[in-house]
């Protein structure tokens, strides 16, 4: 079975095409800076002797339909192919930003489905609409094939009311619902299950915390293999530091920006957003370019390193509480599986709270799920890759399993 998994975004289009019989990707490739004129689709195929093949198309993308048409051509190229035909393609896994209250988990997408994803616009203006154009143009090429959906949400709908209600007038939850959802969550499902499988231990006795670290960041509370708390809110401007978001603020200061710096709300946002962070703090958003200027004694990277991995610390405290008692500790991300400085920072001084980290096996490189803390460390210190469109492809074939397709 092939399974086309799709993240569609304003101006890119990111594609994975897995078989499902070997778990693996087979095509992969992003479309970027549709509408602008150095649009470019970069694509990688595997071919039949295992050889990754590599191809850059430069040019104008007009819209998104012609971008998947772009996209679908390679797919079926003599040369970067890896179909003989369109009907090989069995379902289109999307992933979807925001599935609000009502959509927990994926399901085959028809009218229903597109109007929940619709009605929940105003939740996530920035991804909602682009995942609907995404959905709506496959659905227009692979006419055969079923369509799927999977929510970032989705993994987060056990949290307990105690954890998602803000403490607002209660009209504005229920008016609006206005709430805490969580995002990342095929990360922090696709992590939690592997580690699971890693430490040869039934899932629903495990009670975990997840560190997503990639451009966005986020931390899973896991309690018996359910999400019971996350660092991301109503948006994922919530919680930790990120490259360019600001996580936790004083609400406060959104106010006080508009009254000493004449700032509009789309200012503020904007500036959450896109110019605070780590970016903010130095100047760079790249966590390799930050501590490279840190360790060369850049004072306002090393403020930067230090707010980012101070803010995760005090979080795994926070987690600690809420779970009552901890099995491990999951890195990844970008950064989570990549940098052993920002682990062993976030790690430091945790012995009291029975974490601790080997320095050897924290610093040697992998690609594979591995284990950092001592031998003898209560709470066991885990790095997992995480493969979110992987676990995507995963969701969609059990969802059409599960209908009996
Ligand atoms: P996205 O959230 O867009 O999927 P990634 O998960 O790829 O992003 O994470 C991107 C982040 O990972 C960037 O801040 C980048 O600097 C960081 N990163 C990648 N490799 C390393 C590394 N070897 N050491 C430290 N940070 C790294």
């Amino acid at each position: 079975m092939k399974i086309l998994v799709i993240n569609t975004g304003s101006s890119s289009i990111k594609y994975q095409l897995f078989d499902m019989n070997i778990n693996k990707a087979i095509a992969s490739g992003i479309l970027e800076k549709i509408g602008e004129t150095d649009g470019r689709l970069t694509h990688f195929a595997d071919s039949k002797t295992g050889e990754r093949k590599k191809v850059v198309k430069d040019g104008k993308i007009e819209d998104h339909q012609k971008g998947l048409n772009q996209i679908v051509a390679l797919l079926l190229d003599r040369e970067f192919g890896v179909i003989r035909d369109i009907s090989e393609i069995t379902a289109v896994g999307h992933r979807v930003v925001h599935g609000g209250e009502n959509l927990r988990s994926p399901v085959i997408i028809n009218n229903d489905v597109i109007n929940v994803i619709k009605k929940n616009i105003p939740l996530a203006p920035l991804h909602n609409p682009h995942n609907l154009t995404g959905i709506e143009i496959a659905g227009s090429i692979f006419t055969n094939a079923h369509q799927v959906a999977v929510f970032d949400t989705a993994f987060h709908h056990t949290i307990p009311e105690k954890a998602y209600l803000y403490a607002l007038p209660i009209e504005f939850y229920k008016e609006h619902k206005i709430r805490r959802y969580g995002f990342h969550g095929t990360s922090h499902s696709y992590v939690s299950e592997e580690c699971s499988k890693y430490l040869k231990k039934n899932l629903c006795e495990l009670n975990m915390i997840t560190i997503h670290l990639g451009n966005g960041a986020s931390m899973a509370a896991i309690k018996n293999g359910q999400s019971i708390d996350t660092t991301m809110g109503m948006t994922p401007l919530e919680g930790l530091v990120m490259g360019t978001r600001s996580g936790d603020i004083d609400p406060s200061i959104a106010i006080f920006l508009a009254d000493n710096r004449n700032m509009s709300i789309r200012e503020i946002d904007n500036v959450l957003n896109k110019s605070s962070g780590l970016k903010g703090l130095c100047g760079s958003n790249d966590m390799r370019d930050v501590l490279q200027r840190k360790n060369a004694d850049d004072y306002l990277a090393k403020i930067a390193f230090d707010v980012y991995t101070y803010r995760i610390k005090k979080y795994i405290g926070a987690y600690f509480a809420s779970l009552g008692s901890l099995d491990c500790i999951i890195f990844t991300g970008g950064i989570g599986e990549n940098s052993s400085e920002v682990r062993q920072t976030i790690c430091h001084n945790l012995e009291n709270l029975g974490i601790e980290i080997d320095q050897d096996k924290n610093n040697a490189a992998g690609n594979e799920a591995r284990e950092i803390s001592v031998f003898n460390s209560k709470v066991k210190v885990m790095v997992i890759p995480t493969n979110e469109e992987l676990k995507i492809a995963q969701e969609t074939k059990n969802v059409i399993e599960n209908q009996g397709f």
